[in-house]
């Protein structure tokens, strides 16, 4: 269905991958799509909101090739906009967290097409909620951090050491995209942290082929590479994973309780 109002794309959060998890918001979005363009990591469970007729492009390595380059994404999106489709851009998680959702929205404003963003729970707080963890806690944390692992610039525009003051101070962190640096962000905390900080990695937080793991600082790489934990995983560190009463609410998994 075409319309004649203004060109607009809506940036939806798709939530960590349990379609239950989805908004009302972003259900009605995914409906009323006529074009959607689709992350890797959006659940499959997600996408039987989508109408049959809704052309569905995916634009991660799904769609057969390696990712779709960021340039021709937001090219698309605009064109179809202004063709007068209805378009939805479905990203895992949240869109303004770790998504581009910035970026994209930044290029199609600029083509005077209107963006809407519609909020996703993201991962880092499934995941960790998965495992029955809080991420504050009046008596251990006050407060939280959410950290790319591989940030834009490599290893070195990253301070782990710094980060580690802060986590120290009482602040949770919660690392996106940590696997593939697991060794630099564990000896760059323990520059600033104990061996003993509690340390969680949650892999598909919220689907049913989550696993994860508790371990310690001192032990997180070597633990990860043991149980072959890999992406999608959060990792978070701090003594509020001591505090949690750790349910492991994930599906199917055993009870679990903190090492040591
Ligand atoms: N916008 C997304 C993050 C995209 S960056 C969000 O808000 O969640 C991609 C990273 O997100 C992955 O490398 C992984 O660290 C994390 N991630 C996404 N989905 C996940 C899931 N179901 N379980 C664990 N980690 C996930």
């Amino acid at each position: 269905m075409k319309s004649s109002s203004t060109p607009k794309v809506q940036l939806v959060g798709a939530g960590p991958g349990d379609p239950e998890l989805l908004t009302l918001k972003a259900i009605r979005a995914i409906r009323s799509a006529t074009v959607l363009l689709v992350d890797d990591l959006v659940g499959e469970g997600v996408m039987k909101f989508a109408r049959k007729s809704t052309r569905v492009v995916y634009v991660g390595k799904r769609g057969g090739c390696a990712s779709t380059p960021q340039a021709f994404i937001e090219k698309l999106m605009a064109l179809e906009a202004l063709h007068g489709e209805r378009v939805v851009r479905l990203k895992g998680g949240d869109p303004f967290v770790f998504g581009r959702g910035g970026e994209e929205a930044q290029h199609l404003r600029a083509q005077g097409i209107e963006v809407e963003i519609v909020n996703g729970i993201t991962s880092g707080l499934a995941a960790a909620t998965s495992i029955g963890a809080p991420l504050t806690h009046r008596d251990h944390a006050h407060g939280v951090m959410f950290i790319t692992g591989h940030p834009r610039g490599g290893d070195d525009a990253l301070h782990w050491p710094t980060l580690a003051a802060a986590a120290a101070q009482g602040v949770t962190l919660v690392i996106y995209m940590g696997i593939s640096s697991i060794d630099s962000l564990q000896a760059g905390l323990l520059q600033g942290l104990g061996s003993d900080t509690p340390a969680a990695v949650i892999q598909h937080a919220s689907l049913p082929t989550q696993r994860h793991i508790q371990t310690t600082l001192g032990d997180l790489a070597a633990m990860v590479r043991r149980e072959s934990i890999g992406s999608p995983a959060i990792i978070v560190i701090g003594d509020v994973l001591r505090a949690a009463n750790l349910l492991c609410v994930g599906r199917g998994e055993e009870p679990c309780r903190l090492r040591g």
